[in-house]
């Protein structure tokens, strides 16, 4: 009891363990389980397999990961002569112990055939290697010795869980069993013994190559990967739009130099499982120039491909590249999030390892054809992809926020988060700017937010904010122009410097973003939108507010222009005018409350009540009121409203539009 109740511990730590290692477990590759009896609903003992639940991470498993598997339902089933992948998850459904729990692993039958109470199975790089080449059982041998069972080919499911457990019939002295192009699999009567088993298999197939491997020449980015990428994210971006992750590392950047890169691009996958992710090929691109015409080619084989295998008729998400590999720039994975696109980019790296590391034993052998095509359409792995949630509004989208640290900004880039968009956040409080990035990131996920701290009137600044949009996801699709500030004071008494500064944040500032936002989206031809966040000045201004309230007007104006410029490529335009928006201000700086509170004779206290009373509705307006008006003119629910102006004030007579 007690024995047992450590097992299953054993099981979560050495899992995470075996988990935490990319070279041995990739993003919900491999498994584990164990076997014990349990005491069941009506209190009677039973025998129960614990096994990792389809779809689970190891890394971060807990025990609710591991759905127990009453093994005298599942036993029987080894008499059968075949089983079709369905009748097996449909048949095992019925062997949990928990009806709630998670459907268990694709590869339970495996794990249930063998007799050993514990089980490690993982699709380590260095085991690939030994086995994905002309000659795997002789290296697998000289690598590994005699203690593992070397098993065919055969596809995850039914035959290749007898088999296996067959082959450790007739070895009973097996630690283990290697599956060519697959992993694999090591038992003990303990976790921890399988556990130790299968890291010194894995380590000693590292040692057999790393004095087999020949050194491939380091290589160095040669091209200007920020400029491409908005016209590759384009041309991936059928039937939806795509966020893209750049791995630029040297060993990347050494594939994509090597001459062979085009050939060996044309070999296939490591193992089943990262056919789900990768597809079966990444496009190799000689020249940035070559994008277009190979991609449609690529297009064109992957079609002729499915139609020649696909039998059952499954259907087909997108006919397009999930890992664009080009000489002198790098590697770009495509996903529907950034988490996504970093999934396929970590599998093909390790992917690429793997090619490197076969150089040393005769070149690469991957699946046949036909198995490939059974890998990326396994509907066993296709069921991985409805537990995904739901898209949501904003999904795939880039957003370029300026004045982003704080108020208004921050509301938007929130909400927009909160709606599925990555975001790229600019402010020149760079302190500010990175706490805000920080708090929004822990709350929508830290690879979905980047922070670029800067100057929105200096050319440069600009430049690099939205090169680190291409750079980080590939474009953008939505700009809000929102950077402002105001000075107060009436003409015959304003600064010069206070004029220029108003006009050069307010009105240059959103120019120079707009300018970059439209090349992007031009680029990479999948329409966009932009928010500008103007002012209730510009329909009615202010007195004593003469900076401030042209510069806001000139904002205006060009949102107006670039609202026709925009619109013959799907491009939106939209302005609304805030007022009176307090919390969290930037703008409402000490200074200009005190300004107001004297024009108005009340004290800087009172300044917002008073502003809350002035307007229709009487109710104070929140940056979440802005944000909030913002995500509708920049969703596609306003797809037929562009050029238009939305105050969002409570409601002021003098500032209706009109
Ligand atoms: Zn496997």
């Amino acid at each position: 009891m007690a024995r047992d109740r450590d097992e299953f511990e054993a099981l979560v730590r050495h899992s995470r363990l075996l988990g935490s290692d990319e070279n041995l477990v990739l993003h919900g590759g491999g498994n584990t389980s164990i076997k014990r009896t349990e005491t069941d609903h009506a209190g009677r003992r039973v025998r129960v397999m614990r096994v990792k639940g389809s779809g689970g991470d190891l890394r971060s498993i807990g025990p609710e990961g591991f759905p127990g598997v009453r093994l005298d339902d599942l036993l029987p089933l080894r008499s059968r002569k075949d089983m079709t992948d369905a009748e097996m998850v449909a048949y095992l459904a019925r062997c949990l112990t928990d009806p709630d729990a998670r459907r268990p692993s694709i590869e339970t039958l495996l794990h249930g055939f063998l007799p050993d109470a514990a089980i490690m199975h993982s699709h380590a790089d260095a085991i690939l290697a030994l086995t994905n080449n002309p000659s795997p059982e002789r290296h697998i041998r000289a690598a590994l010795g005699e203690g593992f069972v070397i098993v065919p080919y055969r596809r995850p499911g039914f035959l290749l869980s007898k088999m296996v457990a067959a082959a450790r019939e007739a070895h009973p002295d097996a630690k283990g069993a290697v599956l060519l192009n697959h992993g694999l699999f090591t038992w003990a009567t303990t976790v921890e013994e399988a556990y130790r088993a299968h890291i010194r298999a894995v380590r000693a197939a590292e040692r057999y190559l790393a004095g087999r491997r020949r050194k491939a020449r380091p290589s160095k980015s040669t091209g200007d990967a920020a400029a491409f990428a908005p016209l590759l994210r384009g041309l991936l971006a059928t039937p939806k739009r795509v966020i893209l992750r750049l791995d630029r590392s040297p060993e990347v950047l050494a594939f994509a130099a090597s001459p062979d890169a085009a050939a060996r691009c044309r070999i296939g996958p490591a193992t089943p499982d990262h056919l789900l992710h990768t597809k079966r090929l990444p496009c190799f691109l000689p020249t940035p120039e070559d994008a277009a015409p190979a991609i449609r080619a690529w297009s064109r084989s992957y079609e002729g491909w499915v139609k020649r295998w696909n039998r059952e008729g499954h259907a087909v998400e997108d006919l397009l590249p999930r890992v664009v590999i080009v000489r002198g720039l790098g590697m770009w994975t495509a996903g529907r999030d950034p988490k996504q696109a970093g999934v396929v980019g970590d599998i093909y790296r390790h992917t690429i390892g793997i090619l490197d590391a076969t150089r040393g034993l005769g070149g690469f052998r991957s699946l046949s054809p036909r198995e490939q095509f059974r890998g990326e359409y396994w509907e066993l792995e296709l069921y991985k992809r409805t537990l995904l949630p739901k898209e949501k509004e904003l999904a795939r989208q880039v957003a370029v926020v300026t004045g982003a640290a704080r108020g208004i900004g921050k509301s938007i880039a929130d909400r927009f988060l909160a709606e599925g968009a990555c975001a790229v956040l600019h402010d020149r409080d760079a302190a500010r700017l990175e706490a805000t990035a920080a708090e929004l990131g822990k709350r929508h996920g830290a690879d979905r937010v980047i922070a670029v701290a800067g100057d929105v009137t200096r050319e440069s600044d600009v430049t690099r904010l939205f090169d680190a949009a291409r750079l980080g996801f590939g474009g953008v699709d939505l700009v809000v122009a929102n950077a402002g500030v105001a000075p107060a004071g009436a003409v015959d008494r304003l600064e010069l410097s206070d004029w220029e500064r108003a006009l050069a944040v307010n009105a240059t500032g959103s120019f120079l973003a707009s300018r970059e936002g439209m090349r992007v989206m031009r680029e990479q031809g999948t329409g966009g939108g932009f928010v500008f966040v103007g002012s209730k000045n510009v329909p009615a201004p202010g007195k004593e507010f003469g900076a401030y309230s042209a510069a806001k007007a000139a904002q205006t104006q060009l949102a107006r222009v670039l609202a026709l410029e925009g619109a013959p490529h799907g491009i939106r335009v939209n302005v609304l005018h805030p007022d009176a928006v307090f919390e969290d201000s930037g703008l409402w700086s000490p200074e200009l409350r005190a300004e107001r509170a004297r024009a108005q004779g009340i004290d800087p206290s009172a300044v917002p009540e008073a502003y809350r009373k002035r307007s229709l509705l009487g109710r104070e307006v929140r940056p979440s009121d802005v944000a909030e008006a913002a995500l509708f003119v920049a969703s596609e629910r306003s797809s037929r409203i562009t050029g238009a102006w939305l105050p969002v004030d409570a409601g002021l007579k003098e500032a209706f539009p009109r």
